[in-house]
């Protein structure tokens, strides 16, 4: 039998105007403007309703200043998502903009790595280097939902769905697992934070926010070998996942992109 056809969505919910020089280890050398876009995903098709990751909330845009532009929750309804509803969600990794918002899917099981968790609640969040981007309310919160039992802990590749698997890769974090789905178009990877723009897989020039750089370089020939081409990686922050795929509808132009 093969592998379901799912319709695959990046929903974009916040933006931050930034430099070149603070998405790449060692900075830019054509310093410029280098905006980055917030987004969730979601899986569907076949009774299947997956959304990956929960973004952050407008309190939490403005403590960490960056522009807010509706809530997560709010894109997925306009996709006919009702995040009450919602059962599975994946979260690629617990920084703040990946894990906020995750009360607002008061159905859900949250499917997480174990070394995710180690990460966020050990030794390392000591250092403001690593902890930078976590927020320690969100953190104690997937902590409540583990002792509720609503936390699938993974440990490495997992199926989750036919045609759906996460992949643990690491680097950005101790934690950090991508999404690998069957589409009509083949193997598509949703690459979160393991590339948050199409530079820095394509350059192998990592992103500065890292727990081990090795992992983060070797994570880029692991993307490479789960898609079915480098066109079906989808990085976490790149405007121009919303410039290189359609709308789903004209409504939704400059909000949401179909990936499939
Ligand atoms: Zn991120």
């Amino acid at each position: 039998m093969s592998d379901p056809q799912y319709e695959v969505y990046a929903i974009k919910y916040a933006h931050h105007a930034r430099r070149a020089s603070e998405n790449f280890i060692g900075g830019d050398p054509h310093d410029g403007p280098m905006p980055l876009d917030f987004f969730v995903w979601l899986i569907r098709g076949g009774g299947v309703e997956i959304v990956v990751d929960t973004g952050f909330s407008a309190a939490t845009a403005v403590r960490r200043q960056r522009d807010h532009i509706r809530c997560p929750t709010e894109g997925l309804a306009l996709l006919g998502v009702d995040s009450k509803k919602v059962r599975d969600v994946v979260i690629t990794h617990l920084h703040y903009d990946h894990v906020g918002n995750f009360d607002l899917f008061p159905a859900a099981s949250f499917h997480l790595q174990d070394r995710e968790m180690q990460y966020a609640t050990g030794r390392h969040m000591a250092q403001p280097v690593f902890r930078g981007a976590f927020d320690v309310e969100d953190v104690v919160g997937m902590v409540r939902n583990a002792y509720a039992g609503r936390v699938k802990f993974h440990d490495g590749d997992a199926q989750i769905a036919p045609g759906i698997s996460l992949h643990f890769i690491g680097g950005h974090t101790m934690g950090l697992q991508v999404v690998r789905v069957a589409t009509r178009r083949g193997w598509v990877v949703l690459a979160s934070d393991a590339s948050h723009f199409y530079a820095n897989m394509e350059q192998v020039r990592p992103f500065p926010i890292v727990f081990n750089v090795a992992d983060m370089v070797e994570g880029y020939a692991r993307l490479r070998a789960l898609a079915d081409s480098p066109a079906h990686i989808i990085p976490g922050h790149d405007p121009l996942v919303l410039a290189r795929y359609p709308a789903p509808e004209k409504a939704l132009q400059g909000i949401a992109a179909r990936l499939d």
